[in-house]
C-alpha cells in the first residue's frame, strides 16, 4: 500500500502512478508513506524498507518530472529495473512516434534518455517497433475507416491472475447477453457503412459460447459489415474449441485466431486455474492448421506463481517450436480484481534474464517485436511485447495501442475510442456489469451517436 501526501492533487496522482510502476513489489505487504513538501522542495520516504529524506531541484522540466527524477536518482538501488526511467505511460511507442514527427530517430532516442532517463536498450527497442508500426500503418487508410471490437465476457473458468470483467459461462446468461449484443451491433451498423480495417472478437473467451451462439454472432457481423483486412477471434482456452467451432470461424472469414497456453508447464496451469494438457493443446493447434488457419497467435505470461526462470524459458521455447505466426509475451500484472492481487501475491524470482532471453531467442527464430505496452503493477517493471514473423503482424493490436483510428466497441465493459482530427481521444465506456449493460445501453448508444455524426 503506497500513500502519497502533497498539496497538489496532480502531483499525488502522477507520483503514485510512478511509484506503483517503479516499485511494484518491493514493499510487499508493508506500507510506504511519501510526503512531498512543495514549499521546501523536500521528499520524505517512510516505510520498513526505506526511510529517506531528500530534496528536489525544480528544473526546466515539469514539476512532476523534477520530483520523479529526484526519487529515481536517490532510490535507484530499490527500483525494480530502471530501464524505463521515469516514464510511466502505458504507450511508450505512441510517445516515441510523436517525437519522431518532429525529430530524427537519434534525437528522439536522446530525448527519451535525457528527459525520461530511459535506457539506451529501451530507446532502441521503441525505435525498432515504431519503425515497423509505421511501415504497417502507412499502408492503411486510417481516417476513412474504423476498427471493431466485440466483447464476449464468458470463460470456462476464471484464471486467478485475471482482472477482466469476465464471468463463468452459463447458457442462460450467455443467451440473454448474445441477444443484447446482436441488437447493439445491428443498431449501430447503420452508422458504419464503410469496410472496417480490422475486427477483433475478444473477451473473455468468445469460443466458450456454444456453436449456435458463435454462428449467430458471426452472421450478424458478416451480414452488416463489409469485409475487413483482418478478422481476429480469441480462442484463448483450447478446452472451449472443437472442429465444428473452428470450421465456423473459417467459414465466416476469421483470418487470425489466438490459442494461448500462457505456460507450457501443466502444474502451473492448474495453479492459475487454467488447466492445460499439452497434448490436447498441440492437437487443437494441428486441427486449426489443418483447417487452414495460417495466422495464429500464442500468449505467454511470465511471472506466474511458482514459475522459475527455467519454466519461463521452456514456455518460450515450446511456443516457438510450434511456429505460430505471432507470440505475445506478457509480464504478469497484478491488478485489482484478480485472485492473485487479493492474495497479495509477490513474484520472488528475477525475470530480467528471461526477458533478455526471450528477445534474443525469438529474434533468432525470426520473430520481431511489433507492438509494446506497459501496465501498472507489472512484474519486473517491464512491458508486454507482441512478436511476429515478417508480414504477419496484427493490425488491430497496433491500432489499439497507437490510438490512430476510431475503434468502435460493442459489448459489456467495452471501450470505444473516437480519434478527433487533432489526435484527441474521446472514449465511450460501456457498462461493466451485466444488469446495466442489458438495461441502460441506450445511454451508451446516445453518447456514440454524437461521434457517429462527426464521422460523416
Ligand atoms: S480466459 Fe482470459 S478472460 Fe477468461 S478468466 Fe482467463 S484471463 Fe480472464
Amino acid at each position: 500500500m503506497i500513500k502519497v501526501d502533497c498539496d497538489n492533487d496532480v502531483v499525488v496522482h502522477k507520483i503514485l502512478e510512478y511509484l506503483t510502476m517503479s516499485f511494484p513489489t518491493i514493499f510487499g505487504e508493508s506500507s510506504l508513506y511519501v510526503k512531498i513538501e512543495l514549499t521546501e522542495n523536500i521528499i520524505s520516504f517512510k516505510s520498513d524498507i526505506i526511510n529517506r529524506k531528500f530534496s528536489f531541484k525544480r528544473s526546466e522540466d515539469t514539476l512532476v518530472n523534477s520530483i520523479k527524477k529526484a526519487i529515481h536518482n536517490n532510490l535507484i538501488d530499490y527500483i525494480e529495473n530502471d530501464d524505463w526511467g521515469i516514464l510511466t505511460g502505458i504507450r511508450p511507442t505512441k510517445l516515441f512516434r510523436k517525437l519522431l514527427r518532429k525529430n530524427e530517430a537519434e534525437i528522439s532516442k536522446e530525448i527519451l534518455k535525457t528527459k525520461f532517463l530511459v535506457s539506451e536498450k529501451k530507446a532502441e527497442l521503441l525505435n525498432s517497433i515504431v519503425e515497423k508500426e509505421l511501415c504497417i500503418l502507412d499502408k492503411i487508410n486510417l481516417e476513412d475507416s474504423y476498427s471493431l471490437y466485440i466483447n464476449v465476457p464468458f470463460c470456462k473458468s476464471i484464471c486467478n491472475y485475471c482482472s477482466f470483467n469476465s464471468m463463468l459461462y452459463s447458457e442462460e446468461k450467455s443467451e440473454i447477453y448474445i441477444k443484447k449484443l446482436m441488437d447493439e451491433i445491428l443498431r449501430e451498423a447503420d452508422y458504419l457503412k464503410k469496410a472496417p480495417t480490422s475486427i477483433y472478437i475478444g473477451g473473455g473467451t468468445p469460443t466458450s459460447l456454444s456453436t449456435n451462439q458463435i454462428y449467430k454472432l458471426l452472421k450478424v457481423v458478416k451480414d452488416n459489415f463489409k469485409e475487413s483486412l483482418e478478422f481476429t477471434v480469441e480462442c484463448g482456452r483450447i478446452d472451449t474449441l472443437n472442429e465444428e467451432k473452428l470450421n465456423l470461424l473459417k467459414d465466416f472469414g476469421v483470418s487470425r485466431i489466438s490459442l494461448n497456453p500462457q505456460s507450457s508447464n501443466e502444474s502451473i496451469s492448474k495453479i492459475i486455474n487454467r488447466p492445460i494438457n499439452l497434448r490436447d493443446f498441440e492437437n487443437k493447434y494441428a486441427m486449426a492448421r489443418k483447417l487452414g488457419f495460417d495466422l495464429i497467435n500464442m500468449d505467454l505470461i511470465l511471472g506466474l506463481p511458482t514459475e522459475t526462470a527455467d519454466n519461463m524459458i521452456r514456455s518460450i521455447e515450446y511456443a516457438s517450436k510450434l511456429k505460430p505466426e505471432n507470440i505475445t509475451i506478457h509480464n504478469l500484472s497484478l491488478k485489482k480484481g484478480s485472485k492473485l492481487f487479493e492474495r497479495n501475491y509477490h513474484f520472488e524470482n528475477s525475470i530480467d534474464t528471461v526477458i533478455d532471453f526471450s528477445k534474443n531467442y525469438l529474434r533468432n527464430k525470426l520473430y520481431m517485436p511489433y507492438y509494446l505496452y506497459r501496465q501498472k503493477k507489472i512484474i519486473g517493471n517491464g512491458e508486454n511485447i507482441g512478436y511476429s514473423q515478417l508480414g504477419k503482424e496484427c493490425i488491430y493490436n497496433i491500432l489499439i495501442i497507437e490510438e490512430v483510428q476510431d475503434i468502435i466497441a460493442f459489448g459489456m465493459g467495452s471501450s470505444s475510442k473516437f480519434v478527433s482530427k487533432d489526435g484527441k481521444i474521446n472514449q465511450v465506456l460501456n457498462f461493466k456489469n451485466l444488469k446495466d449493460y442489458l438495461n441502460r445501453n441506450d445511454e451508451i448508444f446516445n453518447k456514440k451517436l454524437k461521434y457517429y455524426a462527426n464521422r460523416g
